[in-house]
């Protein structure tokens, strides 16, 4: 499924973000930004050493990623030539501000593809898998973040994939894009 927003393509499908063909991919990583498991193992694995070097670094400049904070290192061996390391909620209930944070994911890695001038980008499903957020909600938070930023900012990234592992997160996905694309005030 597709949407244009602005200058923008936005679509949903299910496969796996290693092996995707934009400038970036996002990683949902952990505030060590050491890998782990999930996506962020099969991102490493799969792009080699050189993005574990580049992140320690970065750790050692600035200290351990914040929740909802972004940052960037080398594609490695992956066909993105970039990864965007991004850190989303752990679900504790809803109560603990999980929403905006996970909001902010999106909109600071947006934010860092920008300042890059990065074209197009592919996100995963952040935090629905180890971090235990329920995936609907997540998927209508990350679309909703998503095409609000892509309404108001002006950016370079013309191409927005969300990339989803398995058939029940790419459904939820779907139905959130229509669900946004089809309430007036988004
Ligand atoms: P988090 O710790 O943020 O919850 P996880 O990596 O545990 O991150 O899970 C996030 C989502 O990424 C889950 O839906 C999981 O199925 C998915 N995922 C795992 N491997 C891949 C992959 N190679 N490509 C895309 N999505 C993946």
């Amino acid at each position: 499924m597709e949407a244009i927003i602005n200058d923008t393509k936005l679509s949903i499908i299910q496969g796996d973000i290693t092996s995707q063909a934009t400038d970036t991919i996002v990683n949902a990583a952990n505030p060590s930004l050491m890998g782990g498991g999930g996506v962020d193992g099969a991102i490493h694995r799969a792009g080699g050493l050189a993005i574990l070097e580049e992140c320690k670094q970065i750790v050692a400049e600035q200290g351990r990623l914040p929740t909802g904070k972004a940052v960037i290192t080398t594609g490695g061996n992956l066909k993105a030539i970039r990864v965007i390391h991004t850190v989303g909620p752990i679900w504790h209930g809803g109560g603990r501000n999980e929403a905006e944070l996970l909001a902010s994911a999106y909109r600071e890695s947006l934010k860092v593809a920008a300042e890059n001038k990065l074209t197009s980008i592919s996100f995963p499903s952040i935090s629905t898998g180890a971090y235990g957020y329920p995936v609907a909600e997540a998927a209508r938070i990350a679309v909703s973040a998503v095409v609000s930023f892509l309404k108001e900012q002006a950016t370079s990234v013309r191409e927005v994939v969300f990339v989803l592992f398995d058939a029940r997160t790419y459904e939820s996905y779907l139905l959130a894009l229509q669900e946004v694309t089809d309430s007036p005030k988004a």
